[in-house]
């Protein structure tokens, strides 16, 4: 998939601290906006003022007056826009678009005539796609143009024309000519909504606005030079712009001046449950934004985006939904739509609206559908990632030594052993330590990526605990890293371990709980308390006592017996290295490996469903059997990004909130993908026989291990309760800058 974490530029940082000031400048004090990402209001002087601060005609050349923004950047600009609930449908559509159609597909006369005026917001479009017999199945359209001398005369009606009756002109969807296939001889012609036979009739949405608009043609003359793109070739360039259409960030901005009221409200006295919503739709908002982001990134490289397009409006629309309706369950008292109270207000609105998320632009049916086949196209193993040297390394070691049988012999008798020679020759385990502290040197992100990979191929080794815990803990407070296996004690609440002095040593006695992989470790990790400070443990796996324990995965998680064990190996830790910092690492570490996890039942999923045949086609040509596909999916990817976000904020300044969200985000992929990939393989699934379950145990596990989905999701809860009014957009729309990152592979440059 093109979804990689993206760092921002200085120019992109700057010019979205530009932004923000220019709106904050515009706006009277106390202004709340009409809001509503895509119901933001429709104010064409606002638009023009817009356009004299530069902040329209994003993406059009300076040749006609526009910015030449990446995608990147108008990504952001729309974001700060839709964040501050300005009016800006009236440009948004040429903006989002009708601009960048014209400019692919448009002639010069086109270009000239229009372009100039979107980049000042002097001229508005409709979109002119559904007819009343031509929805979803929008090749079925019966508007018809006829060639007359001159130009083509146009008959039909189109209906759901949002802000016809404000706006200039519409591109309409048509017939030119009858063909075969019907997606042949339809063309797109420029309609003005003014021009005589143009009759637009109101159509009032269920909230009492009127956006919708029926619009009657009746031998309506179309000069030739309106023609978009080429007579006949306009289902392409129809499905190019319901993909320009599909991307942007109005569709979960649409939620956020709901979220925020709901976060602003939320106060020290909040219950759990309010942490626990307010966290979890948190957490999915930042998940989905830096999908939507990185999008934006891959469309400026010019990478396909079939299926991310499609995921992207699905997480967003989706998101909204559920996001309205989780705070709606939470608001105290009927709503009252006339309130003047403004989070009421909103909260009447976006009720009212949210149905719409799911149905404009294309229906989350069809947009799963279109994903789908996005899908389809590509390689169904290790689609994961694109991959570099580092990465096709270790694929390529856990991809030959990771299989089935090696996996159930390794439950059997605790770690894959062989696989720990292999991995340790190549310093796996210790990407991301400094090699001055014995490690393999590579980024925080590279061992991210490491342990995301061993989540895919469910390589049954201590890889979290050697390298990113056991290494950390040691190295950082000065003991040594040995050359084999680390476990390290989570630090479970039912833990009884007591250490105290004992002269120059330590006397250790007590119990220590769900120990990941601890009797195949040489040493065993933990953080005790001693003279109230906190000290790394480290003891020789022969000097204590292990009862076997187990997680749904299969994989070790011991107790271990500390039996009055006198041991000199106990320091005291260095700032920073503590028991939150440990949860935090642990947390990452797993939500990384269910990521890969993740990824892997979707891919095989995937593969699945292409080859098993039912009904005489392969079940993956059923619509129900897709759409568990790109769910499964969709939630892998966001896990993964939002994963590698969090990751990009250590080691210098992790970020509870990032992890957090990242541990809420994986928990509830980890749900989501499981019972999606067990629908899609039917019986075969359950079987010990077929592989599925080695990824699925291991979901149902690491979910819970490092904290709970919900334990992490009002953690998020608290954290964003605890932002200032004013500074929750700037949190949430925080975006690693290139100089994080080149500080987060090589501290020096810092
Ligand atoms: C707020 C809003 C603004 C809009 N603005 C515009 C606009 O400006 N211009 C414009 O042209 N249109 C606009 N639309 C219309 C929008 O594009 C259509 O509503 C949409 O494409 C769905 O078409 P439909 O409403 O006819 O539903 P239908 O196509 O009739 O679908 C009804 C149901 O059947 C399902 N369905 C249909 N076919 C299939 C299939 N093959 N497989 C599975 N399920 C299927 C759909 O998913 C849906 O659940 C807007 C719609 C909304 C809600």
């Amino acid at each position: 998939m093109a979804f990689d974490p993206i760092s921002l530029t200085d120019d992109e940082v700057e010019r979205v601290a530009q932004v923000r000031n220019a709106v904050a400048r515009e706006l009277p004090a106390g202004f709340v906006g009409p809001g509503l990402g895509a119901f933001a209001g429709n104010d064409q002087a606002f638009s023009r003022r817009l356009a004299e601060l530069g902040l329209v005609g994003l993406g059009l050349p300076a040749e006609y007056g526009g910015q030449d923004s990446s995608a990147v950047e108008k990504f952001l600009i729309f974001e700060e826009l839709n964040a501050a609930n300005v009016p800006i449908l009236a440009h948004i559509t040429t903006e989002r678009q009708t601009g960048p159609c014209i400019l692919r597909y448009g002639s010069d006369y086109l270009r000239t005539r229009f372009l100039r005026d979107f980049a000042s917001a002097k001229v508005s479009f409709s979109v002119g796609f559904s007819e009343p017999d031509a929805g979803s199945d929008l090749a079925s359209v019966r508007t018809r143009a006829t060639k007359v001398e001159g130009g083509w005369l146009v008959n039909g009606t189109k209906v759901w024309t949002t802000d016809a009756h404000l706006n200039d002109y519409f591109a309409v969807l048509l017939r030119t000519s009858d063909r075969e296939d019907r997606h042949d001889g339809l063309s797109q012609l420029i309609v003005d909504l003014r021009a005589p036979g143009v009759q637009i009739n109101p159509i009032i949405l269920l909230d009492g606005s009127h956006h919708f608009n029926e619009v009657v043609m009746v031998d309506v003359f179309v000069p030739d030079e309106m023609i978009l793109g080429e007579v006949d070739r306009g289902w392409q360039q129809a499905m190019a712009e319901l993909a320009f259409e599909r991307s942007y960030p109005d569709r979960y901005m649409s939620a956020y001046p709901v979220l925020a009221d709901f976060l602003h409200g939320l106060g020290p006295m909040a219950s759990e449950s309010d942490y626990e919503v307010a966290g979890e739709l948190t957490a999915r908002f930042m998940a989905i934004r830096h999908v939507s982001l990185s999008l934006a990134r891959a469309v400026d490289l010019g990478i396909p985006v079939t299926a991310e397009v499609g995921l992207v409006k699905l997480f967003a629309t989706e998101f909204v939904q559920e996001a309205i309706e989780a705070v709606r369950l939470r608001f105290p008292a009927e709503i009252d739509p006339d309130s003047s109270w403004v989070t009421e207000a909103h909260l009447a609105k976006a009720t009212m609206l949210a149905p719409t998320a799911t149905i404009a632009g294309g229906t989350a049916e069809m947009v799963r559908t279109v994903a789908f086949r996005g899908l389809s196209g590509r390689d169904a193993r290790l689609s994961a990632a694109r991959r570099d040297i580092i990465q096709d390394t270790l694929i390529d070691i856990f991809q030959d030594h990771s299989t089935l049988d090696t996996i159930l012999e390794a439950e059997k008798v605790g770690m894959a052993r062989d696989l720990w020679n292999v991995v340790a020759d190549a310093g796996l385990p210790w990407i991301g330590v400094p090699e001055q502290q014995g490690g393999s040197g590579g980024s925080f992100a590279d061992a991210l990526s490491m342990l995301r990979w061993s989540g895919y191929f469910a390589v049954s080794l201590p890889l979290l605990e050697t390298g990113l815990l056991g290494a950390w803990l040691l190295a950082g407070s000065g003991l040594p890293v040995p050359a084999g296996p680390i476990s390290v004690a989570p630090g479970s609440s039912a833990d009884d371990l007591h250490v105290r002095r004992h002269g120059t040593t330590f006397l250790a006695s007590g119990v220590l709980h769900r120990v990941p992989w601890a009797r195949n470790a040489e040493q065993i990790v933990a953080l005790v308390e001693v003279d109230e400070q906190w000290h790394v443990l480290s003891a020789d796996r022969a000097a204590v006592t292990i009862e076997p324990r187990r997680n749904i995965a299969y994989e070790p998680r011991d107790r271990v017996i500390f039996d009055d064990l006198i041991i000199d190996t106990v320091v005291l830790a260095s700032p920073g290295i503590d028991p939150a910092g440990l949860r935090l690492r642990g947390a990452l570490g797993r939500a990384s490996q269910i990521a890969g996890a993740s990824q892997y039942a979707a891919d095989l999923s995937l593969a699945y469903a292409m080859k098993r045949e039912a009904f005489g086609k392969p079940i993956a040509k059923f619509q129900a059997v897709q759409h568990h596909i790109v769910r499964a999916a969709g939630e892998a990817e966001l896990a993964a990004m939002v994963t590698a976000v969090a990751g990009q904020t250590f080691p210098e300044a992790p970020s509870l909130l990032h992890v957090a969200a990242a541990k809420t985000v994986a928990g509830r992929a980890a749900r989501i993908v499981a019972g999606a990939a067990h629908q899609v393989h039917g019986a075969i699934g359950m079987t010990q026989e077929y592989e599925l379950h080695t990824r699925t145990r291991r979901l149902w596990s690491w979910m819970s291990e490092y904290g709970t989905e919900l334990e992490w999701a009002a953690e998020v809860g608290r954290s964003v309760a605890a932002i200032p009014n004013g500074e929750l957009w700037p949190t949430l729309a925080r975006v690693a800058t290139e100089r994080d990152r080149e500080f987060a592979a090589d501290p020096a440059v810092g």
